[in-house]
């Protein structure tokens, strides 16, 4: 016998908890009682809140854009992201007793430096709102009937009358996102975009590498996407790790998803690192002529470390000391400041920390996040095709998204099935005073 719910919710994860939350909080704020069930996968809740921003979770940024985030066009994350904005974030975590602390980069940590807060937090207000959390629960499959939707669980069949998918995308499969939800999102009759890659991944070079020599090191870096035809396509300064077996960091995270996304239509795509932020071919080579006496290393090393300044060298087949010839000195400031990287691929989904891709905004009505293919169906999180950069910005989507989501199905559950969710006006103002 199939357990009722006025609103399931698909994933009790980041996007899917505060679903539920505004759910809840919607219908109370309008008198009404409705029933709120939260399906998940996962033996134990909130994995990845639990290993975010290294144990202590980047909840946010205080500056939140649609630039900082790829995927769908920037008009369409622009108009769920200004729901719910940061200042919003923190004012429901403050309420919800975790205090947030800005740091010198502008992400937003909780003060207790424990991700355990957060998610003991967002369980509470979910709960608090009346969503009840079944799991583990896996969703199998999922159909549209008359009534609203038919949901299979390994834990049985549930249904409702509106359906909040908030699955997650693929990163981390461990955790419980494992995909599934891709695949839940397309039989409802949703496109995916293509290709789904892994975000926020680290990249791979050639085993043997000469920067795979370096591993362990760290240092601020430049790096540059360019197209086959040298088109500058993406740029970001920040820090970099190489790696024992290719690079990693801020820097190559924020860059990885536009180089798997990129190539797939452009394999001659470069990809280049700048070990000296701010300097090019030209004026390292100023510094070098500068420096000639004390030779290459000694001029490298003020903002190299040794190691780094003698493989440069190496590399670049230029005396590390001594007197440089014009060409070996040109070979080495175009290396120092473009080292080609000629990557072999990324670390996988079990590393990335999101997904590329996922249900196109473009299906999507971003007033209330109700599916334009499958009414009463709502999505929300990684689930679509949206991902930041490093610094907070994934979960400031999955807040956002989630809010717009959860308010707007609590008002459609009072429509017939195939009637569209009113706008989110009352929602948003209830977000902006609590
Ligand atoms: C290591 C790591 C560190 C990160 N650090 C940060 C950070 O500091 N700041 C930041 O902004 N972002 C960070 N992220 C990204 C962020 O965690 C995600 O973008 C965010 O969690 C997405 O939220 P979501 O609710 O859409 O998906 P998820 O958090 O993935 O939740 C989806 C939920 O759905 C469940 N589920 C999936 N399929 C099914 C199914 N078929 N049936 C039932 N349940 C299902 C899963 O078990 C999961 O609980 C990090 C990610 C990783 C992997």
């Amino acid at each position: 016998m199939a357990q009722p719910s006025d609103i399931l919710v698909i994933g009790a994860g980041a996007a899917g908890l505060f679903a539920a939350t505004w759910a809840g909080r919607t219908a109370a704020a309008a008198g009404r009682s409705l029933s709120i069930t939260a399906l998940d996968s996962a033996r134990k809740l909130g994995a990845k809140v639990l290993v975010a921003g290294g144990g202590r979770c980047n909840v946010t940024h205080e500056r939140v854009a649609e630039a900082d985030y790829a995927g769908s066009t920037p008009p369409a994350i622009r108009k769920v992201l200004r729901r719910f904005s940061a200042a919003d974030t923190v004012a429901f975590f403050e309420a919800a007793g975790v205090a947030l602390k800005t740091e010198e980069t502008g992400k937003l940590f909780p003060v207790s430096d424990s991700a355990r807060t957060v998610l003991d937090a967002l369980l509470r207000e979910a709960v608090g709102a009346g969503t009840r959390i079944v799991h583990p629960a896996r969703v199998t499959a999922i159909e549209q009937t008359a009534e609203g939707f038919h949901v299979t669980t390994e834990a049985g069949p549930f249904t409702a009358r509106r359906v909040i998918l908030a699955s997650g995308g693929q990163s981390l499969p461990k955790s419980g996102s494992d995909g599934s939800g891709f695949r839940l999102a397309a039989s409802l009759g949703h496109t995916l975009s293509s290709p789904i890659v892994p975000a926020l991944v680290p990249l791979a070079l050639p085993a043997g590498h000469w920067i795979t020599g370096l591993a362990g090191l760290t240092l601020p870096t430049e790096v540059t996407l360019r197209s086959g035809t040298g088109k500058r396509l993406f740029a970001t300064t920040g820090s970099t790790l190489c790696t024992h077996v290719g690079l990693s960091g801020p820097a190559i995270l924020d860059v990885s998803r536009h180089w798997l996304v990129g190539r797939v239509a452009d394999p001659h795509l470069t990809l280049n690192l700048n070990w000296l932020p701010g300097e090019c071919l030209e004026s390292l080579d100023r510094l070098l002529v500068a420096g000639q006496r004390r030779g290459a290393v000694a001029t490298l090393r003020e903002r190299l470390t040794d190691r780094l300044a003698r493989t440069l060298c190496e590399q670049a087949a230029a005396a590390p000391a001594g007197d440089l010839a014009r060409d070996a000195r040109r070979r080495l400031a175009a290396l120092a400041t473009a080292t080609p990287l000629s990557i072999t691929g990324d670390r996988g989904f079990t590393v990335a920390e999101a997904t590329a891709g996922g249900v196109p905004l473009a299906e999507i009505r971003l007033d209330t996040m109700e599916s334009r293919v499958c009414p009463g169906l709502f999505l929300a999180g990684e689930v679509l095709d949206v991902d930041g950069r490093i610094g907070g910005f994934n979960f400031q989507w999955a807040w956002a998204s989630g809010f717009v989501a959860g308010s707007a199905a609590t008002r459609a559950a009072a429509q017939p099935a195939t009637g569209r969710a009113a706008d989110g006006d009352a929602a948003a103002s209830m977000a902006s005073t609590s």
